[in-house]
């Protein structure tokens, strides 16, 4: 629908960021001409990047001789003037670059200006760069996102203008982009309302449009960026609601979150269980004290209370500039440490409940929270002690949602404020030292605590608040750690060093047990923990069946640092090298330099006998890196990933390869190709690392590929005429053989590697990697699962890559298995019709493997 352009509607134009960087007042540039607002209202932005690219899709309608500064119109007629640096005129050109020219016609997006920020650095008073706006026709007001910023953040800038100017086009979309929207009405299905997993889901949904949505129910509103104000709303079972949205794709935005709302299904999680006066009651004799189970299990130990240290903050701050530095520093290092738990959970819990970790990161970017910082800061308070503010008040305005669920959420919001507070303090939030078989007695364990819990120490906990449906519940379930939540208060009373038992199964904390109780529950304890060492005392002998044959056992890594514990671990080598650590979570690509210091830190530490495969970088749209802008895709699990996006990001690529070549020279480094689909895939990146080979003059390094898409598992044989090895990635290969979302929380137990169908795919690649005389490994999670081994093993998979600690323990699975009896049930496997079926039949056949059954190491 064409909609009359000339007419007196508001429209709302929404700007990304067009550089990394702190966005401040434009009155705080140091330059009177801009900070006064001669040339116009706008903002700045001090750049750590070192590309300008375009904040709209529009037209290049001036570009200073001096290649400082450039203008860009929207179609709207609003013209954004793009200046990079204070007295950068004086330059005349050196040290820019202008990759546009004037007539152009641009993209969100598109480069304009590369400089060099330390040459221009050294020659003008700043890098300060202001963005003014240069209304076509006067613009009513205009919103700016104020502090840190990443190139292509949608929404930095938003403008609200009215009417259009001559040049304006465009369709329906653009014309009412200010006008707002709701959706039909809708009803939430959710048993237990709108708690914070499917919030963060909306969350997570929201950002992905260039529309600002709202969720209306009754007189309320909570934006749907916002994490905290959608759970303030406790939208219980059955009530309406609706969304309302503007922005430029505000329509796309209502459908796709209606349809979200609409189809989201609980996952699988108890209801709360409130403690009632009844438990209290029969819990007053003085030998037991009540509470509710939060993870099953029966155990002994001894009491160690646990208080958290309090964080004393400074009212007062160092000014507003110095301040928010300080509170996105440090968001930013927490973002990082959120995101490497995540992944530490992802490795030992699962997917469900690593996304308790990714929830806590939308949390830190929550706007409503960022801003009420902000406005604390802005007023003279030092960030510390704002997030401290706000934060606590949150805690307590969500303890009293009158939802459980939802209340139990406080625990998460405590556990991120903390964090942050503690990052700008400068301290950590570790656990003292925890005497052997302690059973912990808190007031409230975070769920960074729990996820942090030493196993060899810890055999059980109890808090006094929390529920069994916490996130610290539900990490204790995962974890395998009994756990009693709503403990009776007493417990804080205890002696330390007191031994107790703990059934958290029938919901007791026992404290004077009788000692034969006592004494056998610690025999059994103390036997898993003799079984734990004996397998670390064997971890650096080969893994080998009973009938002699040996089975590689190698390691995962997702940071250089493991290196360092791999050798003592028993790893025989790396059979994945993450690379994407060293690429996600900054601004500028990692150097070829710093790439190779770290891959020959990684040869030294792991010695010259053990092989280390590193994966070149392997991100697509889901992992969008801020100096490779990757455009939104509907799909991006089916996009640009992968290999897909190194063959046209060369510069990356070649960066990487080169670094692997060089520190290949030093050490047995082997590069691995991921998400390959097609042989021309391989055949052009091994011309790319020949070409830089040749540069280099250094000597070849083996090439190999990842087998994770069906695509290359059914062409194995043509594949494997052209690599060195594979590596199957039973993660993706499941969730695209599959169909199913690998993250899916509700798919979680459906996505299994042991499907009848993965374990063709997984033969077919073994049966062409042999045929071609290759080595094949495994290197998803399959190679971790205890049922799975004995079918990798028996389908001819030579080499298990599994985590860092869970080396030792499947050498010494592999040493009770014998390679006949694998085959044998590895054969019957592949002709059963589910994962279901084939877990049954290992049970059945190795009846000594179901204790450990679907446990990934
Ligand atoms: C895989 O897909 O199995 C794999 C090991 O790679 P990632 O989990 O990093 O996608
Ligand atoms: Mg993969």
């Amino acid at each position: 629908m064409e909609v009359n352009l000339a007419s007196e509607q508001e429209l709302s134009l929404v700007f990304q960021a067009p550089l990394c960087g702190l966005v401040i007042p434009l009155e705080e540039v140091p330059d009177p001409v801009f900070a006064q607002k001669m040339v116009g209202e706008g903002l700045a932005i001090d750049p750590t990047s070192e590309r300008l690219t375009a904040p709209c899709a529009g037209e290049i309608v001036q570009i200073h001789p001096a290649c400082h500064a450039l203008t860009l119109r929207h179609p709207s007629g609003v013209e954004l003037l793009m200046h990079i640096g204070l007295d950068t005129v004086s330059l005349k050109g050196q040290g820019f670059k202008t990759l546009v020219k004037v007539g152009d016609q641009v993209e969100a997006g598109t480069p304009l200006i590369d400089f060099d920020a330390d040459l221009i650095a050294q020659q003008v008073p700043s890098l300060i760069s202001p963005i003014i706006i240069l209304p076509g026709e006067k613009p009513l007001d205009f919103e700016v996102t104020y502090g840190r910023a990443s190139t292509g953040d949608k929404g930095f800038l938003v403008v609200r203008t009215k009417g259009l100017s001559s040049q304006a086009s465009g369709t329906a979309n653009t014309a009412t982009d200010g006008e707002e929207i709701n959706s039909a009405v809708l009803t939430m299905h959710l048993p237990n309302g709108l708690h914070a997993r499917p919030a963060s889901l909306l969350v997570q949904a929201s950002k992905r449009f260039s529309a600002e949505v709202q969720l209306v129910y009754q007189d309320r509103r909570a934006n749907c960026r916002s994490l905290v104000q959608l759970l303030e709303l406790a939208i219980p079972l059955n009530e309406t609601f609706y969304l309302s949205a503007t922005g430029e794709e505000k329509s796309q935005a209502i459908a796709e979150l209606s349809r979200l709302l609409n189809e989201m299904s609980e996952e699988a999680e108890p209801t709360p269980t409130k403690r009632t006066s009844k438990d209290v009651a029969s819990s007053a004799d003085g030998k037991r004290l009540a509470g509710v189970t939060a993870a099953p299990g029966v155990t002994a130990g001894q009491v160690f209370i646990l208080h958290h240290q309090e964080l004393q903050t400074e009212e007062k701050g160092q000014g507003p500039q110095q301040e928010l530095k300080t509170l996105f520093a440090s968001l930013k290092n927490v973002t990082k440490a959120l995101q490497e738990l995540q992944s530490q959970v992802k490795i030992s819990a699962g997917s469900a409940q690593a996304a308790i970790f990714s929830a806590h990161q939308d949390i830190l970017e929550d706007p409503a929270l960022l801003s009420k910082i902000e406005d604390h800061i802005d007023a003279g308070k030092s960030a510390a002690w704002s997030v401290n503010h706000v934060f606590h008040h949150e805690v307590e305005r969500l303890e009293n949602v009158p939802n459980e669920l939802i209340a139990a959420r406080a625990n998460d919001l405590k556990d991120v404020g903390r964090r942050i507070v503690a990052d700008i303090l400068g301290g950590s939030l570790s656990l003292p030292e925890l005497p052997p078989q302690s059973i912990l007695i808190a007031e409230d364990l975070s769920p960074s605590d729990t996820a942090g819990l030493d196993r060899s120490k810890v055999v059980g906990f109890c808090t006094l608040k929390g529920g069994s449906s916490s996130h610290v519940a539900i990490l204790a379930r995962s974890m395998g750690i009994p756990a009693l939540a709503a403990i009776d208060a007493r417990a804080l009373n205890l002696q330390p060093g007191q031994k107790v038992l703990l059934n958290a199964t029938n919901g007791f904390l026992e404290l004077d047990p009788a000692p034969e109780k006592l004494a056998q529950l610690m025999e059994l304890q103390n036997s898993l923990n003799e079984r734990r060492l004996k397998e670390e005392q064997a971890a650096h002998l080969p893994a080998r069946t009973k009938d002699d044959h040996r089975v590689l056992v190698y390691a995962n890594f997702a940071s250089h640092e493991e290196a360092d514990r791999g050798p003592g671990l028993g790893a025989e080598g790396v059979g994945l090298m993450r690379s994407e650590f060293l690429f996600l979570n900054r601004e500028e690509a990692p150097s070829e330099e710093e790439q190779f210091q770290i891959y020959s830190h990684m040869t030294q530490a792991m010695g010259a006998e053990r092989p280390i495969i590193i994966r070149t970088l392997d991100v697509g749209g889901d992992k969008p890196l801020a100096y490779c802008p990757i455009p939104e895709e509907e799909n991006p699990f089916l996009g640009e990933r992968g290999i897909r996006l190194l063959l046209k990001e060369q510069d990356l690529f070649r960066s990487q390869i080169r670094a692997l070549l060089r520190a290949a020279q030093s050490g047995p480094i082997r590069i691995m190709l991921p998400m390959v689909t097609n042989l021309e895939e391989v055949q052009q990146a091994k011309a790319i690392i020949r070409e830089e080979q040749v540069a280099l003059g250094v000597g070849p390094v083996p090439v190999g590929i990842m087998v994770e898409v069906p695509a290359a598992a059914l062409i194995a044989d043509r594949l494997a005429q052209e690599v060195d090895f594979f590596s199957i990635g039973t993660n993706d290969l499941t969730q695209y053989v599959l169909a199913m979302d690998r993250n899916h929380p509700s798919l979680a137990r459906q996505v299994d590697g042991l499907h009848p169908a993965v374990l063709t795919m997984i033969e077919m690649t073994t049966k062409a990697a042999h045929a071609a005389g290759i080595e094949v490994g495994v290197c998803g999670g399959t190679a971790g699962d205890l049922v799975g081994i004995p079918l990798l093993v028996g389908l001819g998979v030579e080499e298990l890559s599994v985590s860092l600690p869970s080396v030792p323990g499947v050498k010494a699975r592999v040493r009770e298995l014998d390679l006949v009896a694998c085959r044998k049930l590895a054969q019957r496997a592949l002709t059963l019709s589910s994962a279901e079926d084939v877990r049954k039949l290992v049970k059945e056949e190795m009846p000594e493997w179901s204790t450990g059954e679907g446990k990934r190491l």
